[in-house]
């Protein structure tokens, strides 16, 4: 059964207009974006700075309005119906700014009222307990580590349940420890039913998270796949062999075979994998009685993908 989108976007646009008197000029942030997000997914917009990628995510929260084109959540027309579309989301935003003299208890309540939920219906508890600062509710938000900041910006996203969580460059500035931290609260809030759409520049991350990929530059997609498929498209496979003795390939005239380096017992060749198998390579040291000691290859990460998409 396909599932549902929750998500709809149709030729969007953003053009800013920046009058100044020297050089009126007008920036096109977005060029008619679609996007189609599907219940329980975890999608990543991908691009360098300067993409779009926030510009994206402030129309959304409603502090950018948008120049054209539609955007439907759950159905809902963000022109007609922007109570709903917001009452369905929730953003966490790139930069930390929580009152640091409120605990992380009092500021998900005052965040809650904000949304004018009732006393007996907030979910306070839960949610901390969801980002695991159950143990920090009632301390100072400045006494919070910068990953318990970043989560406790996540808790505030979710007090009023949002199916779809929107997170703007989550880890960004977060080590690397942390960021993992973060990754499970995510993956988490996944399981449990919320769509998750991250913006990030840290490719590992959208690598380790998302189940689908769009790579936005100057305002377009350029590429929109399943993760699997992105990484598919690196066509270019590294080998490092260790070997027993010298091996000299200069003899073999393999197709699309480099070598990268070759010393006395390790030797490191990188192929095309759509013109020669891994097997045609082992058959050369077999033929020359080279025993292979140890096998390592790097299929290349989405860097390589890109790399290659956004260098144009
Ligand atoms: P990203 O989040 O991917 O780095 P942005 O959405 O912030 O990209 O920016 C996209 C483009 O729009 C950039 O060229 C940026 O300079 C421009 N831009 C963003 N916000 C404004 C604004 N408020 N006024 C004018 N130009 C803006």
């Amino acid at each position: 059964m396909d599932k549902k989108s929750v998500l709809y976007i149709k030729n969007l646009n953003k053009t800013y207009s920046i009058n100044s008197s020297k050089s009126p000029n007008n920036v096109h942030a977005l060029k008619n974006l679609n996007l189609d997000v599907k219940q329980g997914e975890i999608f990543g917009l991908l691009g360098p700075n300067g993409a779009g990628k926030s510009t994206f995510i402030n129309i959304l929260s409603g502090i950018t309005i948008k120049t054209s084109g539609k955007v439907t959540v759950w159905g809902f027309d963000l022109d007609v119906n922007p109570r709903q579309v917001r009452a369905s989301i929730g953003i966490v935003p790139q930069e930390v700014n929580l009152d640091p003299f409120f605990s992380p208890r009092k500021l998900l309540e005052l965040q809650a009222g904000m949304y004018g939920i009732k006393k007996k219906d907030r979910i306070t508890d839960t949610v901390l307990k969801l980002v695991s600062l159950e143990n920090e509710g009632d301390s100072y938000a400045r006494s919070l580590s910068g990953g318990m900041k970043r989560r406790l910006l996540m808790a505030k996203a979710l007090v009023h349940q949002p199916s779809i969580l929107f997170l703007d460059e989550p880890t960004a500035g977060v080590d690397i420890n942390l960021r993992k931290n973060l990754w499970d609260s995510v993956k988490l809030l996944n399981k449990l039913g919320v769509t998750v759409i991250l913006t990030t520049h840290y490719l590992e991350e959208a690598e380790q998270m998302c189940d689908r990929i769009g790579i936005l530059t100057k305002g377009s997609l350029v590429a929109l796949d399943s993760t699997q498929n992105l990484l598919s498209r690196i066509k270019t496979k590294k080998v490092i062999f260790k070997i027993d003795s010298p091996i000299n390939l200069k003899n073999y005239s393999l197709k699309s075979l480099k070598i990268i380096y070759n010393n006395k017992n390790e030797i490191c060749v990188s192929y095309e994998k759509n013109a020669l198998t891994m097997n045609e390579l082992i058959e050369i040291f077999n033929k020359e009685k080279i025993k292979i000691i140890d096998i390592s290859s790097d299929d290349g990460d989405l860097e390589d993908v890109f790399i290659n998409i956004t260098k144009n």
